[in-house]
């Protein structure tokens, strides 16, 4: 049988990223929308809450192993906004209308973000990653990995590749806008590049997983906790 974890995201582009690095283990992801899985909540103030509401959710409806993310972009000087917010920043001050094109909504994103900082003098800010997998529902320890990527807010955006923030975080060690980079730098190296490394080394060690397929306890379902 094959080994299945369930993806607590549709994003086609989170699917190649994660699908890429867990492929050693012999493990295949499947996105929640392809087991007709709803998306969940994401009511919580901290990225760790709101993953694991996700991957808790995503686990109970298919039934299975499952793995979330949540990601946004913390300002120091704001106070870690926008945070968990980041995606609907603009949204959420009312200087853009929801439902509107993502990238119509990064731009307002970003205008907002830009328009909060002209009085800051501290540029510090950092995107987060925070990946949580769990073996089902209720299990008591889920895996969880967090990755930070550090740089400076611009004034102005730079760049077109990425998405989101991209354009305004400034890396002074690659002298380069996150916009700038080629895809293939910041997906090595990102946020979410270091979360999904961190978190392939739990799966290995915790879930009893190695690429040769050794200690295979997959799935691992509840009554496998039975004395
Ligand atoms: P989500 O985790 O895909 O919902 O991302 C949340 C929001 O955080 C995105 O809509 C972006 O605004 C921001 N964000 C997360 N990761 C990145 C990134 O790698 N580049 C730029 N913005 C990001």
């Amino acid at each position: 049988m094959s080994r299945q974890l369930i993806l607590a995201s549709n994003n086609a582009k989170k699917l190649k990223e994660l699908q890429a690095l867990i492929s050693p283990l012999g493990v295949e992801l499947v996105t929640q929308g392809s087991l007709g899985i709803p998306e969940a909540e994401e009511p919580h103030v901290t990225f760790v809450e709101n993953a694991l509401a996700k991957a808790r959710h995503a686990a109970r409806e298919g039934q299975g192993p499952a793995i979330a993310d949540d990601s946004g972009l913390c300002v120091a000087a704001l106070g870690g906004a926008p945070g968990v917010r980041s995606a609907r920043y603009a949204v959420d001050a009312g200087r853009v209308a929801e439902g509107l094109p993502r990238e119509v909504i990064d731009a307002a994103n970003n205008d907002w973000l830009l328009a909060q900082m002209t009085t800051q003098a501290n540029r510090c800010a950092h995107f987060t990653c925070l990946l949580v997998a769990v073996r089902h529902a209720d299990d008591p320890e889920p895996l969880i990995a967090e990755g930070h990527w550090e740089g400076e807010l611009m004034s102005t955006g730079q760049g077109e590749h990425g998405f989101g923030y991209d354009p305004l975080l400034w890396l002074p060690a690659y002298q380069q806008s996150a916009a700038q980079l080629a895809p293939e730098i910041k997906n090595g190296i990102s946020h979410r590049a270091q979360a999904c490394r961190e978190m392939l080394g739990l799966i290995q060690a915790r879930w009893g997983l190695d690429t040769a397929g050794a200690g295979d306890h997959w799935p691992w379902q509840p009554s496998s906790m039975t004395p």
